[in-house]
């Protein structure tokens, strides 16, 4: 199949498509345009051993450039896509260069959702989405530093042990009333709000920023609104990211909460499809429209959207699966646990390897799994085939996961 496939964003979901296009016999003409000056790099590892400065920046590429020569790609790194003419099927660049296009891909991942205290701009104050946040925070970031984290979510969590092992003194404020609650059950919320105070990180809950003092030399001081005040040299949010949608939306195609796309990655317009952070695409599976912020869901989406691209009709509907690493502890989350009616912890907490189980009229939903990954392995199977299990027999872990399914 010939043709041009411009490719917007080059992050995991742009790194994996070039490949898919290819295998899947596309022979025309390929260009990635990404905003970053670097080729498609891995975002996993900027809170954690980007940040801690144990892996270079020379480690985080997903392919080498070597790759995207060999598969005829034309690269425009340091470039930004501002407007897409739909009925011109052209993709102008912030430089003035205009790309005409046989079929279009967006990809442009998601972005930091911003603290709006007073305050919130002064220097100092630092999101994690790409790898020039982590130089931007790496002038403060050393041994004895006081660091205010803002979100206990993963990021938000991951950066705090990223911060403690490196010794730096950390406090995390979460408006909640526990860490990670929208993704997960209070019992491992509270694991980990437990190992992270075993670390010596402050977690401080139903605690809402109201604004930051500092001076041209940067922030000093978070204001919380029931009258506390933290000491900072360094503020690091994870409060949620925003779907990258002004593009799309600005050229008319349909957004909801994300880029609008069916089943087969494609967006309202049939030239232009679309994958990743930024897109919501309707679930069989969940009976609903899913927003997924995950390597997995770039990779497997980037699948999809190749296969369609050359007319091979595919439906996308996976198990989509997660990761988080904070200290020595591995989370490993697999399903989505939307509507669940039970939970069900298998094994002992204190071991620090268990597995959380999230069921629905018995059917095993979703499962945490933390240093477990036998489990996650097996659980992965019985969400795939949407099957029930005994919540007693699940609850024993002398007893085998796939012996506990009863249909
Ligand atoms: C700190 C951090 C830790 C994470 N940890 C995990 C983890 O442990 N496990 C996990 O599964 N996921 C993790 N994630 C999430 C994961 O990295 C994302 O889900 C994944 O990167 C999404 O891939 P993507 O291709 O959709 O977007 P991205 O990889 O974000 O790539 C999008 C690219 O498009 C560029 N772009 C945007 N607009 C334009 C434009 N107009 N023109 C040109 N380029 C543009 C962006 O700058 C970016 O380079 C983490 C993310 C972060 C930030």
């Amino acid at each position: 199949m010939n043709g041009h496939i411009v490719i917007v964003g080059a992050g995991h979901a742009a790194a994996q498509v070039v490949d898919s296009l290819r295998r899947e016999g596309f022979t025309g003409a390929l260009t990635l345009v990404g905003d970053e000056p670097h080729l498609p790099y891995q975002r996993p590892p900027l809170s954690k051993k980007y940040l801690a400065g144990e892996l270079g920046m020379d480690r985080l590429y997903i392919r080498p450039e070597t790759f995207y020569a060999n598969h005829g790609v034309t690269l425009r790194l340091g470039q930004r896509a501002i407007a897409i003419d739909l009925a011109a099927q052209q993709v102008t660049l912030a430089n003035g260069a205009a790309l005409d296009y046989t079929q279009l891909l967006l990809c442009p991942g998601s972005r930091a959702r911003k603290v709006t205290a007073h305050g919130a701009n002064l220097p100092g104050i630092h999101y994690l989405r790409n790898a020039a946040d982590v130089e931007a925070i790496r002038s403060r970031f050393r041994p004895g530093a006081r660091v205010v984290i803002v979100g206990a979510g993963y990021i938000g969590l991951e950066t705090a042990a990223t911060c403690r092992k490196a010794g730096l003194e950390v406090d995390v404020l979460e408006m909640a009333d526990r860490p990670m609650n929208r993704v997960v059950a209070p019992e491992v919320s509270a694991f980990f709000a437990d190992q992270h105070a075993r670390e010596g990180v402050r977690i401080h809950i139903n605690t809402v920023v109201s604004g930051f003092d500092g001076d041209a030399n940067g922030v000093r001081e978070v204001h919380t609104l029931d009258g506390r005040v933290f000491p900072a040299d360094l503020v690091v949010a994870g409060i949620g990211v925003l779907p990258e949608t002004a593009l799309a939306e600005a050229a008319g195609i349909a957004c909801d909460n994300g880029i609008a796309v069916d089943s087969h990655c494609r967006t309202s317009d049939p030239h232009v499809y679309a994958i990743g952070d930024c897109v919501s695409a309707p679930s069989l599976r969940y009976r609903r429209r899913v927003r997924l912020e995950s390597v997995d869901n770039a990779f497997e989406q980037a699948k999809t959207a190749a296969a369609n691209m050359v007319g091979r009709e595919t439906m996308h509907d996976k198990v989509p699966w997660f990761w988080s690493d904070q200290y020595d502890l591995k989370l490993l989350i697999v399903g989505l646990n939307f509507d669940y009616d039970q939970v069900v912890i298998r094994g002992d907490t204190h071991s620090r390897s268990f597995a959380c189980a999230y069921l629905r009229h018995q059917e095993l939903l979703a499962i945490d799994c933390v240093n477990n990954p036998k489990d996650y392995m097996a659980a992965r199977k019985v969400i795939e085939a949407c099957g029930k299990v005994d919540p007693a027999k699940l609850a024993d872990p002398s007893i085998a996961l796939k012996d506990t399914v009863v249909e």
